[in-house]
């Protein structure tokens, strides 16, 4: 299986993932596969067939399919054949001579699925909200994974599907829709793919169809009528995201593209569809996010499947959509989008929680996102600095004409990335792929020094053994204009002299974010993200808590620190305090335990202020993280006005993980900030 993905309900800029299940690579070799469903969504059933033609000379078969489901029969050539089916398996002998195309294998069978569908799921990262299949008046989901059909162990060569539903609900899927029609109460639908690739999933609903064509693309959209609406925008930037990224990559690899709503808050993109969750969709700025990040997985994840070890397309789709709109919109977007990335691993990914990037395979928690998604873009945005934009996109392009409908691996993208440069890539990738963190550098020795014509700024770039080697920009401010610098680092110590005619101000290791580092200390902002990371958090039930001790305990749960001490304030000693990041629920009577709240916030007994806006209860929540000056550690103020509203807002607070000073009324958002970060060990300042 590729990566999953899904979003939490409401607020939050996630990124979707690839949702195709994969099928192995071994078995018989299938010709074709046929498959037809009928949903019969009052019994949660489906009543199917499907006809497999496997290569001459196939003997032993083996398909996959739900362990709950019944066989009604299983025949070769029109005559029944022996089988067993156990443990989800259907194994079968075929007989000797027959199983060409003229002698196919056909199942019939009946299967239910009705996984429970939430109506509202709580924030996490399992991807699916534990639904792999429900067939309900509502809609009806089957992910690959859940064996609504047999899957034969290799996929098949060309395949096909035809889905029947009550008449109104329409069922989409991957390939070519060649029909669709309503008739005598029932509506059809048939599709057809010229390369098949991964496990089918289908999905059916209530839907307005809206087609449009670009060029040899059908673009369609699957919306229920709450969302219609919308169709003409999605249809709009699917329009223009597969044709910016046809440019950059090669043909799209598809006979369409979809957009389909499911019934409860998935986003995931499999091979010529994405299907989101109507209050996803609704989110204005989906559209031009996460949907576009789906797109690309079009080409990366889906019509090139993850092999070899190591899951690259997450990383590579982050950099390639949610990254690269970024920084076609302005620099400045782009440098941020960077920084960010490098903040979310320095606050989310504890060294007990690191691992190599090659050994990524989905993201389970907030860490292996910062790894698998946010190194993994910085590795490619460091190659694409490093050979620029002809070489990069070009290897790009010759892997999508090589790979397309199969798989690549790291070492794929080490070699295209190689010839397309000229220069052998795979020893600066494998210092990412295979050690943990990355470098910590340090500006040591720094001084100037008058000579003819200017000054000369010399110094040394410190990192711990055993190094990282790589292109390291530096600038010197000065009078007159701002000097850069690549440095090529290497080693413990790299020593360097900078030269500028005007007189030297402050001098700057990475000042855009163009490597992959370990921020020091004062580069990261405290933020909601520093509470996730944490690895010694203890709560503090003060008696101005208004929250409830189990609101307090939902939000600690949500930030991934369920397992956090809880304690009141009265049994907080001082030396314990010390050693640990804390998080308040209400002031503490000890304000000193509290560092200095930023610029323009004030607690009041009854409520609190900000900017001058005073908050009263009972509605209402603030929610700072501060840094605990000269300590490395942060302590978080949780200060909601009532029960009602740490209810309320609870949820919320997980989705503005680079935030650090919250403000919610009204039921939303009124106030997202953080305090500037300084700039720590990679700076220095040359003069007064
Ligand atoms: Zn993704």
């Amino acid at each position: 299986m590729t990566t999953f993905s899904l979003w939490g309900l409401l607020v939050l800029v996630a990124v979707g993932g690839a949702g195709a299940a994969q099928a192995g690579d071994g078995g018989p070799v299938v010709l074709q596969q046929e498959v037809s469903v009928t949903l019969i969504p009052e019994s949660h059933a489906l009543a199917g067939t499907s006809t497999i033609s496997f290569a001459a000379g196939t003997g032993r078969v083996e398909l996959g399919l739900c362990v709950a489901a019944r066989i009604d029969e299983v025949t070769v050539a029109g005559r029944g054949v022996p089988f067993s089916f156990a443990g989800g398996i259907l194994s079968l002998e075929l007989p000797p001579g027959g199983a060409a195309a003229d002698h196919p294998l056909t199942v019939s069978y009946r299967a239910s699925f009705n996984d429970p569908v939430a109506s509202s799921p709580a924030a996490g990262e399992d991807p699916s909200y534990g639904v792999n299949a429900a067939i309900t008046g509502r809609g009806t989901f089957l992910g690959g994974g859940s064996g609504w059909y047999p899957v034969p162990q290799q996929t098949p060569k060309r395949r096909s599907l035809r889905v029947a539903a009550p008449a109104g609900m329409e069922g989409v899927s991957f390939g070519r829709r060649v029909s669709r029609e309503t008739a005598g109460g029932v509506t059809r639908s048939h599709w057809e793919e010229a390369h098949p690739v991964s496990v089918l999933s289908l999905c059916a609903g209530p839907y307005q169809v809206e087609d449009r064509r670009l060029g040899a693309i059908e673009i369609q959209s699957y919306l229920y009528p709450e969302n219609a609406a919308l169709a003409s925008r999605y249809l709009d930037a699917a329009a223009k995201y597969l044709k910016l990224y046809g440019d950059l990559f090669g043909p799209y690899p598809f006979e369409k593209f979809a957009i389909v709503e499911n019934f409860f808050p998935t986003g995931y993109g499999f091979p010529s569809f994405t299907l989101l969750g109507g209050s996803v969709i609704r989110l204005p700025f989906i559209v031009d996010t996460s949907f576009p990040h789906e797109i690309a997985h079009s080409w990366w994840g889906n019509g090139i499947g993850v092999g070899g070890g190591g899951n690259w397309c997450e990383g590579l789709v982050t950099y390639l959509a949610d990254y690269l709109l970024k920084e076609r919109r302005s620099p400045e977007e782009g440098r941020e989008y960077r920084r960010q990335l490098l903040v979310d691993f320095a606050s989310l990914v504890p060294p007990g929680a690191d691992f190599p990037l090659r050994r990524f395979e989905s993201r389970s928690d907030p860490a292996s996102r910062a790894i698998g998604y946010g190194k993994g873009a910085m590795v490619f945005q460091m190659v694409r600095s490093r050979i620029g934009d002809p070489a990069f996109f070009a290897a790009l392009r010759e892997i999508c004409r090589r790979h397309m409908y199969g798989s690549a691996s790291w070492e794929d993208f080490e070699r295209a990335f190689s010839r397309s440069s000229g220069e052998d890539l795979a020893p600066f990738m494998d210092q990412w792929l295979q050690r943990t963190g990355g470098p910590r550098f340090r500006l040591a020795e720094v001084a100037s020094r008058r000579e003819p014509g200017g000054w000369s700024v010399t110094g040394s770039v410190l990192q711990d053994a055993p190094g990282f080697s790589l292109e390291l920009p530096l600038r010197l401010e000065a009078a007159g204009g701002a000097v850069t610098s690549t440095l090529s680092v290497s080693g413990e110590r790299t020593s360097f002299s900078i030269f500028s005619s005007g007189a030297p101000g402050r001098l700057l290791l990475d000042p855009d974010a163009e490597v992959f580092r370990i921020l020091s200390p004062g580069e990261i902002p405290a933020t909601v993200n520093s509470i996730k990371g944490s690895t010694r958090l203890v709560g503090v039930l003060t008696e101005g808590c208004r929250a409830g001790e189990a609101n307090f305990r939902d939000l600690l749960a949500s930030l991934t620190q369920g397992g956090a001490r809880v304690l009141r304030e009265a049994e907080l000693d001082r030396s314990q305090a010390g050693g640990h990041d804390l998080i308040f629920c209400g002031a503490p009577r000890d304000r000193s335990l509290l560092p200095p709240l930023p610029d323009g916030v004030e607690l009041s007994g009854s409520g609190f202020s900000v900017q001058g806006v005073t908050y009263p209860d009972p509605d209402g929540l603030l929610f700072l993280v501060l840094k605990v000056p000269g300590s490395g550690r942060v302590a978080a103020l949780f200060q909601p006005l009532s029960e009602a509203a740490a209810r309320q807002y609870v949820p919320k607070i997980t989705h503005y993980g680079k935030y650090g000073q919250l403000v919610f009324a009204g039921g939303v958002n009124r106030g997202k900030g953080t305090v500037a970060s300084g700039e720590g060990a990679a700076a220095v300042r040359l003069q007064p």
